[in-house]
């Protein structure tokens, strides 16, 4: 599609098309504006290198007094229109580049929400984090960057050459050909530039996912004994990114010292040539000193310029890497003339269904069970065996390779993703909490959900009573993944949040860790609340819940080698029953 280089990166110039095409169009009219008022900049420094002329010819030479009193005018009267021009110019340019900013990570999390959960196990949330960060900021400075100098440095180079070819042309052809000589090593610097910034970039996103694992495992951090480890890793990645730094200062401080040589150089062979031409009297004093005050303003917009294609690329590096993420569809999306679900009872077929992972073996083979409306499906077995897969595969995580899922009798892959999941309730064992408030979180389940609802949720859910015994009730703050609370109390938070969602079937994930006694009765207690008016796929990992299912699916190695109620399959005597003595027989 988009045109590649050799090394698979696509080009500059496509990359700019597309991000000028895609983010800086909306903007244009703020542009144009910005883009007008920088003329009118270029225009007025021109203007100011030009005026050195009368005022030495007309003032100093020729002791003209009426000119005293209009050149200082003049000079302020271009002042002021620069000034004004200016700040139109920074204002407007400011304003779409952070338009575009805003605009671009407002895509990129829309993107990431509906992007399947394979691309948050391919990437690391740090990554991830330094694409809408980073790389979004690093695009904006190129874009603005590019913007201005080319529209403004470009400009104003004209104008000053403009100026300097009508005081001498000998002059300036003289000027100009050093300052050419000038671009080489510049040019050389940058593209040195470029590599130890794409260096850092990719370096600066291992950084973040680093300090973001280990923050989330700072528990098995510290109960590890592994602080010193976890202070020695990083500490090699700052000293890595150091390294980096300090390369990048290097060819920046290059860069200035070699430029002011050359434009020394410049200078120099100017004085001799046009002093040579003002004591011949082919040059007048006046026109030298606009020459010369022209040559030396045009040295930041050449720099500029010459600055400006690393600019361009880093800054086209980082939409490559952005693009690169919402370039990739969501393999799991509606199908064409997908319609909701319709939801009767909550009745979920599974029809030889096989499913393997995406470069992997593992997966389920040929899995067909029936879980008729309101009871209880027990998934068990060894771990590996296929347990969470089959409830991925139901939530359509993940899509089949053949069989079919049929929810009340339609087949998920024909109905809506939205309305397929709003047919579920899905309480996990590895709990998910926000850093907001108790009813915020049970909220979550129902967004539209009144105060009485939610009370009433946590009522049933057996978490009233603990939440009104907080500082501040329902809206006590409950930290970052609910820190400040027990793990019953998070289970049973879940558990309203599921309560409240009041979806049919229910999908529930047992936690392996048992709590105290008190937490683990009001949990199960909670359960039992939450399962009685539901349909129920659970992973079990407790006794009680395996003596109530009305069918028990033996899973290892990804296909249900047993099938059936507790008492059967214990008269069986085959993989349930020894999973049994190992598991439950004790307890
Ligand atoms: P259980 O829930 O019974 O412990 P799973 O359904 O999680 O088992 O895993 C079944 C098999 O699929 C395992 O061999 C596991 O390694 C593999 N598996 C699970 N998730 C992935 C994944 N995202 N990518 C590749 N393989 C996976």
């Amino acid at each position: 599609m988009s045109r590649r280089k050799k090394d698979g990166r696509v080009r500059s110039s496509t990359l700019l098309k597309r991000v000028v095409k895609a983010y800086v169009k909306p903007y244009r009219g703020r542009l144009f504006i910005a883009m007008a008022a920088m003329l009118v900049v270029a225009g007025a420094t021109g203007a100011n290198a030009y005026m050195i002329q009368p005022v030495l010819d007309g003032i100093f030479l020729q002791k003209n007094a009426d000119l005293l009193l209009v050149l200082p005018l003049i000079v302020i009267g271009i002042t002021c229109v620069q000034a004004l021009a200016d700040y139109v110019q920074t204002l407007q340019l400011r304003y779409a580049g952070q338009a575009v900013v805003s605009d671009m990570q407002g895509d990129l999390f829309a993107h990431l929400m509906h992007a399947d959960l394979t691309t948050f196990h391919d990437q690391t949330s740090g990554r991830l984090i330094s694409r809408m960060t980073s790389d979004i900021m690093l695009l904006r400075i190129s874009v603005s960057t590019a913007l201005t100098g080319f529209i403004k440095e470009f400009f104003t180079l004209i104008f000053l050459v403009g100026v300097m070819l009508y005081q001498s042309w000998e002059m300036s052809l003289f000027t100009v050909s050093i300052l050419l000589f000038a671009l080489l090593p510049v040019l050389r610097l940058g593209r040195r530039m470029r590599k130890v910034t794409d260096a850092t970039q990719a370096r600066f996103a291992d950084f973040t996912s680093q300090l973001d694992d280990t923050f989330h495992g700072v528990r098995a951090v510290k109960s590890y004994g592994r602080e010193e480890f976890e202070i020695s890793r990083v500490r090699r990645s700052v000293a890595d990114l150091f390294a980096l730094y300090y390369k990048a200062a290097r060819i920046q401080a290059a860069s200035a010292p070699v430029l002011n040589l050359i434009g020394g150089v410049a200078v120099a062979a100017v004085i001799w040539f046009g002093g040579m031409n003002v004591i011949e009297g082919t040059t007048s004093t006046g026109a030298f000193f606009s020459f010369l005050t022209a040559m030396i303003m045009a040295y930041r917009p050449v720099k500029v310029l010459a600055s400006l294609n690393n600019q361009m690329q880093e800054g086209m590096a980082a939409a490559g890497r952005f693009f690169d993420v919402l370039d990739r569809p969501p393999v799991i999306h509606d199908a064409p003339g997908a319609v909701p679900l319709v939801l009767a009872r909550g009745e979920v077929t599974f029809d030889h269904v096989y499913f393997t992972y995406p470069g992997g073996k593992a997966g389920v083979f040929d899995v067909s069970f029936h879980l008729p409306p309101g009871r209880v499906v027990a998934l068990v077995g060894p771990s590996g065996g296929g347990k969470s897969t089959i409830i991925n595969l139901l939530l359509r995580f993940y899509e089949t390779n053949a069989g079919r899922i049929l929810i009340d009798g339609q087949e998920v892959r024909g109905v809506t993703v939205a309305s397929l999941r709003q047919a579920f309730a899905l309480v996990s064992q590895d709990i998910v909490l926000f850093d907001d408030t108790v009813a915020a979180n049970i909220r979550y389940g129902r967004l539209e959900a009144s105060e009485e609802e939610v009370v009433e949720a946590a009522k049933k859910a057996h978490a009233d009573e603990f939440i009104r015994s907080l500082p501040e009730g329902y809206n006590t703050p409950i930290g970052p993944h609910g820190v400040r609370l027990s793990g019953g109390q998070r289970q049973r938070l879940s558990i309203a949040r599921a309560i409240l969602k009041n979806a049919p079937i229910l999908l529930l994930d047992e936690a392996t860790s048992a709590l105290d006694n008190s937490s683990e009765r009001a949990v199960q207690e909670a359960l039992g609340a939450l399962m009685a008016t539901r349909t129920t796929l659970v992973i079990a990992h407790r006794l009680s819940t395996i003596h109530h299912a009305d069918e028990i699916l033996v899973l290892s190695q990804g296909s249900i080698v047993e099938r059936g109620t507790h008492e059967a399959l214990l008269v069986a005597r085959g993989l349930y029953y020894d999973l049994y003595q190992l598991q439950f027989a004790s307890s």
